[in-house]
């Protein structure tokens, strides 16, 4: 089916086709730069999210130090002042209430359970704020173990309940772009860091309140933590391996490990040794919260830092995805107007001419010249074609006219060969060949035939007295009476020198006699006037014969011959009809 397709319909085809392919292959690549963009726009509120929870889970963590140390001191307005209570749960509650709000503005479904859980955290917030407000408020030995026991548990729960909304924004960010996996879970585990070390520190707040000795169970809590922390470093120092060029993270992992593993590790590390002997640790919990406190800070400010780099590893992704789109965009759009133009190229410069060229030539094949060939517009082989045609087409129109001419030129010799130079009539030849015609159709279908042989009577005298060229004008002027009195169907030729033939198709012998006799009168009546002025009258003999049983035209002409003989021997201007059949009986009229 495709090889009996028209070109122009094959074209149009093999065009939608490409054209077809051409937009699902851009449609493939602009979705897919679409989808990679989509993702790192979605990643950075995600990161921002998962940075504003983990700023809350350490405010939360941060108000149990003072929380922890208060319930175990004396109610007194300038230890509660340097513990920071009211700040730390100023801290909280705004960084809750602005992860709520970033949750919140951003309307995505899968976040509600996250907000569902962050103003649970913040109820549960405050009625431990409550038990804890109305502990503190009484002397130490007034406060019943198990309310403060309740009141611990409640912040523990508090705190670490905060945990499956992390994990919730986290598994929302990896989601949103797997490569930032390593990253956000080494934030995640300096997050972790963080928590542990704010545990560890308060192992130590009793005892060095109460100037104790730890117990078992504190020094159990002590150990087991310590191992967490080197576990949760190395973690961090896994996941940041990626980093490991980055010079800024470099510089605050060494910082948690100099600062925080190092000099307030060594610190704890020191009253633990006191802690296992004799309890007397030669500083108060304000002072110990001084020394170790701040060097926990390298930990939160890596956590930052890392979040930061991620943030700016999406941003830059997000850039990187426009532009892709972008370009993708620019340059499908631009091939496909390419693709389009270079379609239209072809059908203007090459089908086109190809299919107007196949037109003109099978109307010049047809021989219409008339059919206007259109100049060539490009110095290409297209325009070489047309060339080419026009060309031929003035080849083809040359060849025509010569042909005309030949036929013309045919039909004049013909014309010519077949008539009598001075007369006008057949000739002898031409007489023969069409007569034979007529005499074969009369002998075939036995039809009527009347031959007619005329000979102008003493003619020699007329040249002998006029001369030759009179002759000529006086044979002209019986041509032209001979002419007169025949029909179109009939043949008149000049047999010969004086002597003219009148073939006369379905005539019978004495209509055929009448009409020679006719003609004699004629001739006998007409003056022929010689261009000297002088009149010449002449008369002439006929023999007329009809066909009957004659074998060829020759024999036929041979008794007109007869019969004209017998006209001149009977004395001349006379017609003499031959005998019918074999009798020598002939009929004259004079
Ligand atoms: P008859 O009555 O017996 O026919 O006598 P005639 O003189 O006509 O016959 P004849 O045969 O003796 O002479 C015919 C003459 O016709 C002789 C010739 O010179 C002349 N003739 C033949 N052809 C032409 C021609 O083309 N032009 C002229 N002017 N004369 C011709
Ligand atoms: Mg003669
Ligand atoms: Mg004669």
């Amino acid at each position: 089916m495709l090889f009996r397709m028209s070109l122009n319909r094959l074209f149009w085809l093999i065009s939608i086709l490409l054209m077809l392919l051409f937009l699902v292959l851009i449609g493939r690549i602009v979705s897919s730069e679409w989808a990679v963009y989509e993702r790192s726009t979605k990643s950075m509120p995600a990161i921002r999210n998962l940075q504003l929870a983990l700023l809350a889970e350490e405010k939360l963590a941060a108000e149990r130090g003072p929380g922890n140390s208060l319930l175990l001191q004396e109610p007194d307005a300038a230890a509660k002042e340097f513990a920071g209570l009211d700040q730390a749960r100023f801290a909280s509650d705004r960084a809750l209430a602005s992860l709520r709000r970033a949750l919140q503005m951003q309307a995505v479904p899968q976040l509600a359970p996250v907000i569902a859980h962050v103003a649970s955290t913040e109820q549960a917030l405050a009625t431990m704020r409550k038990e804890m407000d109305l502990l503190l408020a009484l002397p130490v030995r007034q406060r019943d173990v198990a309310a403060v026991d309740a009141v611990l548990q409640m912040m523990a729960r508090a705190d670490s309940g905060f945990a499956p909304a992390i994990v919730a924004l986290a598994d929302v960010a990896v989601r949103s772009d797997p490569q930032l996996s390593d990253g956000l879970e080494g934030a995640l585990l300096a997050s972790s860091l963080r928590n542990i070390a704010g545990r560890i520190g308060a192992v130590f707040t009793a005892p060095v309140i109460a100037h104790r000795p730890l117990t078992s169970q504190e020094i159990y809590a002590f150990s087991r933590l310590s191992g967490e922390i080197s576990q949760l470093y190395s973690g961090i120092e896994l996941q940041l391996r990626p980093y490991q060029d980055n010079p800024v993270l470099k510089a605050a992992l060494d910082a948690v490990r100099d600062r925080y593993l190092g000099a307030g590790l060594g610190f704890l590390n020191e009253l633990f040794a006191i802690g296992r002997s004799s309890g007397d640790y030669g500083l108060s919990a304000r002072e110990m919260v001084v020394r170790y406190v701040p060097r926990m800070a390298a930990i939160p400010h890596l956590r930052d830092l890392v979040l930061a780099e991620m943030l700016q590893q999406a941003r830059r992704q997000n850039r990187q995805a426009a532009f892709f789109l972008v370009a993708a965009t620019v340059l499908g759009a631009v091939a496909l107007a390419i693709f389009v133009l270079l379609m239209q190229v072809i059908r203007l410069r090459v089908l086109r001419p190809i299919l107007d060229a196949t037109d003109l030539f099978v109307s010049l094949a047809d021989e219409r010249f008339n059919t206007v060939i259109p100049m060539p517009r490009h110095d290409d082989e297209i325009g070489v074609m047309m060339r080419v045609i026009h060309v031929l087409k003035a080849h083809s129109l040359a060849k025509v006219r010569l042909e005309k001419q030949r036929e013309e030129m045919i039909a004049q010799l013909q014309t010519l060969s077949d008539t009598d130079f001075l007369t006008g009539l057949l000739n002898r030849r031409a007489f023969f060949a069409q007569g034979e015609q007529q005499f074969g159709i009369a002998q075939r279908y036995r039809r009527q035939l009347t031959l007619i042989l005329m000979d102008v009577d003493h003619f020699k005298t007329v040249n002998d007295r006029y001369g030759h060229q009179a002759g000529d004008q006086v044979l002209r002027v019986v041509a032209d009476l001979c002419r007169r009195h025949h029909r179109k169907v009939d043949l008149l030729a000049r047999y010969g020198g004086e002597e003219f033939l009148l073939m006369l198709p379905e005539i019978d012998l004495s209509q055929g006699f009448a009409a020679a006799e006719k003609l004699r009168c004629a001739i006998d009546s007409c003056d022929c006037q010689l261009d000297g002025g002088e009149i010449v009258n002449v008369t002439a003999s006929f023999g007329v014969v009809a066909f009957e049983c004659d074998n060829d035209l020759e024999s036929l002409i041979g008794r007109a011959d007869q019969a004209l003989y017998q006209a001149k021997h009977s004395g001349r201007n006379m017609v003499v009809a031959a005998p019918r059949g074999k009798s020598d009986e002939t009929i004259i009229f004079a």
